[in-house]
């Protein structure tokens, strides 16, 4: 086996496992999970009752995402299987991906949150539809606020006493995972919690 991240063979060392709790069943080399900065940081607002970011949004982070969305390198999904089956182990949670546009899916061939639940045998519902087309960055600021319906629920939400876990690969202004917990609020849901895998820290 060779890292997914530098393709150098991977050896079996008992010191990786203590390494961001990664398992036996890793796929990179410490080289390079090392460059991964483990922060749990938690939030919350008014709309989002809790909000876990993993990892901190660094340069490694940023090739990851890079490599991984529009390479379209699915098996990275691998690399956080571990770290994302010890936060999401709570089998009373009903876990609901950040969808993407249907035409952005088309073009990327696979939903990267999905495949993530998916390589850490995660089972989630697919409650949410996007409702809009475009890239928040593209818009202007009085542009995205007008914007108030990003998502449609597009299944009976049978148990609102549940707490629904949204996912997303990566927390920058909350304004989607709100917009998410909004429309599961709209249906009753009482309590919505997010868990990102990075989030930018502020430089020091
Ligand atoms: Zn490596």
């Amino acid at each position: 086996m060779t890292c997914l991240l530098c393709d150098k063979p991977l050896h079996d060392r008992p010191t990786w496992q203590h390494f961001l709790g990664i398992q036996k069943d890793t796929s990179a080399c410490p080289t390079c999970l090392e460059k991964f900065e483990r922060i749990d940081q938690f939030t919350e607002d008014n709309i989002l009752d809790s909000v876990h970011s993993i990892y901190a949004y660094n340069e490694a982070a940023r090739e990851y995402l890079h490599q991984f969305k529009f390479m379209q390198d699915v098996a990275l999904a691998q690399i956080f299987a571990p770290s994302l089956r010890s936060v999401l182990n709570d089998s009373k949670k009903i876990i609901v991906p950040i969808p993407m546009h249907p035409i952005n899916k088309r073009k990327r061939t696979f939903s990267q949150v999905d495949a993530l639940l998916e390589a850490a045998n995660i089972s989630y519902q697919s409650l949410l539809e996007k409702t809009t087309e475009s890239v928040m960055g593209e818009k202007s600021r009085s542009e995205r606020l007008a914007m108030t319906e990003l998502f449609r629920v597009t299944a009976d939400i049978r148990s609102n006493e549940a707490v629904y876990v949204l996912v997303d690969d990566i927390y920058t202004t909350g304004t989607t995972l709100r917009h998410a917990a909004e429309a599961l609020k709209q249906c009753g849901v009482q309590r919505v919690e997010a868990v990102t895998l990075f989030r930018p820290i502020r430089e020091k």
